[in-house]
């Protein structure tokens, strides 16, 4: 796949850009390795003052950013605008919290004094998913460059416009050019610049077998990596829980950003008792929603982002068919220009088939009736992942029951999976490593150094 901007409404072809060459790339990895040794001894005063500009660009100019989200990945432009806006809250969250953060730490031993202190690591790579094309990089650049790193953000093919306008931000909010750089590459160019050694670390979010190829070119190298890959987390509906509240957000977690999001719930369990009402009004929403241009206020959902992404759902859903499962409503390609796909509801979907624990990205549900909470359990378990999850019942005990047994890297009751600056965000299983977000996210690029000082 060519580096272009294709409008994923209509299949036409925007804007084409050509990769960077070899001598492009060594320029920019110099540069990046040339500013890190001056960026890393500026203070955390000028750093935040820097990243609070950013953060007031991507307000004031929130429409624009969000009409290059909504051409190249084809997500509402009521959400693009709304993605900006959470740029610029994880921004503020970093400039504010990050001399607090990495603060010395102070440990007593037997020594007369003794303390942890945290240090940037260098230049880290970052490869990036374009499904949430800004707030995926801002949730890496803004702790890692708050820490004193400097990023080289290596994005998905089909968002081009986005990477260079996030390199425009850092840019005119006054970080020096080398402090955050795009790479306009193919994933084949990732390997070579991760053996690099100007290239310290890497993070990467995005799918498992993109994260199985950096992770092992890393770990050859013994560089740090983060990993944020699938999920098809669970949403479990218990009979306690507040029904028509749970089918509200239930349609929200499953159809948010068309339905490709890593934390959206993707596999309804639903106990036997409230299962046929609970399908019902699900079936009735889904129906309800409105499939159209994504530039449009009144869309619900637009098209897929790639017509590789459309053929992949549409044989996915074909696959739980040929093994039983009924389609409740949708099940089809919109035929008309763009990717579109009719939200769809599953039910009767065979446990033993590969499609019923898979990431299903795109508006497509699957339902599965659980007798009681030991069968929620364990059909939410039975995933590869381990991403986010999420419980609905008021049933005190139950709620410590999901907490303590989900195998997910975060567990939401009586909500949806979303993240938040504040809070860690991660996955476990096949879901990846480490975490982003919070004080933990940025701890994980850099040197936590221990300092031992005798008598
Ligand atoms: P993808 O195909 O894995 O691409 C992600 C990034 O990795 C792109 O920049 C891609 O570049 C690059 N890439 C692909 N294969 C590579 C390889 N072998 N070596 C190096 N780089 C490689 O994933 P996607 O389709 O863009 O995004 C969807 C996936 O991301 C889903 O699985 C979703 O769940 C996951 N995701 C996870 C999180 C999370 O926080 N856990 C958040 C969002 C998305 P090219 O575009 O040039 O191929």
């Amino acid at each position: 796949m060519g580096i272009a901007s294709i409008n994923p409404a209509t299949g036409e072809t925007v804007k084409t850009f050509e990769p960077l060459n070899e001598a492009q790339v060594q320029a920019k990895l110099q540069r990046a390795a040339d500013t890190f040794k001056i960026y890393r001894h500026t203070s955390f005063e000028s750093r935040a003052e820097m990243m609070a500009k950013a953060a007031n660009i991507l307000e004031t100019e929130k429409l624009d950013l969000g009409k290059i989200m909504t051409l190249e990945m084809g997500k509402p432009l009521k959400a693009a605008i709304a993605e900006a806006e959470k740029c610029a809250w994880v921004c503020r969250y970093y400039a504010d919290n990050a001399k607090h953060h990495l603060a010395d730490q102070v440990v007593e031993t037997n020594a007369k004094r003794s303390y942890v202190r945290f240090q940037p690591l260098g230049p880290v790579l970052a490869v990036m998913p374009w499904n949430f094309p800004f707030w995926q990089v801002f949730r890496f650049a803004a702790p890692a460059s708050m820490a004193g790193n400097v990023g080289l953000l290596k994005h998905a093919s089909n968002v081009p416009q986005c990477a260079l306008a996030i390199e425009d931000i850092f840019r005119r909010s006054g970080f020096q050019e080398g402090v955050f750089q795009t790479l306009l590459i193919g994933s084949d160019a990732v390997e070579e610049i991760l053996n690099d050694p100007r290239v310290v670390a890497a993070t990467l979010t995005g799918s498992e077998p993109a994260g199985r190829s950096v992770a092992g070119t890393a770990g050859k190298q013994i560089k740090k990596t983060v990993l944020e890959l699938g999920g098809s987390d669970p949403f479990i509906v218990m009979p306690s829980a507040d029904l028509d509240k749970a089918v509200e957000i239930a349609i929200k977690a499953r159809t948010i950003n068309n339905g490709q999001s890593c934390i959206a719930a993707k596999r309804f369990i639903v106990a036997s008792s409230i299962y046929d009402d609970f399908a019902a009004k699900f079936v009735e929403g889904m129906k309800s929603l409105h499939l159209g241009d994504p530039m449009q206020d009144s869309t619900d959902i637009g098209p897929l982002a790639t017509p590789q992404i459309l053929d992949d759902l549409a044989e996915q859903v074909q696959e739980a068919v040929n093994s039983g499962a009924r389609v409740l409503t949708g099940g089809r390609k919109l035929d008309r220009p763009g990717n579109y796909y009719e939200a769809t509801v599953l039910d009767n979907i065979d446990l033993r088939t590969p499609v019923s624990c898979e990431e299903i990205f795109g508006p497509v549900a699957m339902l599965f009736r659980a007798a009681n909470i030991d069968e929620a359990i364990s059909i939410a378990n039975m995933t590869s992942f381990g991403l986010g999850s999420a419980a609905w019942t008021n049933d005190t005990a139950e709620q410590q029951r999901f907490i303590q047994e989900l195998e997910a890297g975060s567990v939401f009751i009586n909500g949806m999976v979303a993240s938040d600056p504040r809070l860690p965000f991660g996955g476990v299983k096949n879901s990846g490593y480490g975490r982003e977000l919070a004080e933990y996210g940025i701890r994980e690029f850099v040197n936590i150094k221990t300092i031992w000082i005798g008598e």
